[in-house]
């Protein structure tokens, strides 16, 4: 089975020139794998086991910033960041996550710094936030009156 992940391509031209991954890419391309190192490549992207290896750069700081602040759980600090993101990238990225949570200006707030995590959106006492769901096309019963 093929796959074609699209709008990687440009990860390969990069590794050349990328001080974490230049030495290793070099081994690999040049077919003096290193023995005990578990560094690959597959049709041009260079892999550490089942992650890929993602060069220094914009798209580097866009998978931090993608993983920082989209989900559910959102702005996490940088070890729970770290934690997702190397789960499927390649290398340690502590410097690089560190900074884009300095740049966060949500995590960086005094009130989302303070929260107890798990409170976050929980109120400190009745009618202090209000929210409505508008709820329309019911179904009617037979007298015409809304369920
Ligand atoms: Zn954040």
């Amino acid at each position: 089975m093929e796959q074609k992940v699209l709008g990687f391509e440009f990860i390969k031209d990069m590794y050349k020139d990328d001080p974490d991954f230049y030495e290793d890419w070099l081994a690999q391309t040049e077919g003096t794998k290193i023995q005990g190192t578990k560094f690959f490549l597959h049709k041009g992207f260079l892999f550490h086991g089942n992650k890929l290896c993602v060069p220094r750069g914009s798209y580097r700081d866009l998978l931090i910033k993608k993983v920082h602040s989209s989900g559910l759980e959102s702005h996490l600090g940088v070890q729970k960041t770290l934690y997702i993101l190397q789960k499927i990238l390649r290398p340690k990225m502590i410097g690089d996550v560190q900074i884009m949570l300095r740049r966060c200006s949500i995590s960086q707030s005094q009130e989302f710094l303070s929260a107890d995590p798990t409170h976050r959106c929980v109120p400190n006492k009745p009618w202090e936030d209000v929210s409505m769901d508008f709820i329309i096309a019911l179904p009617r019963t037979q007298r015409g009156n809304v369920k």
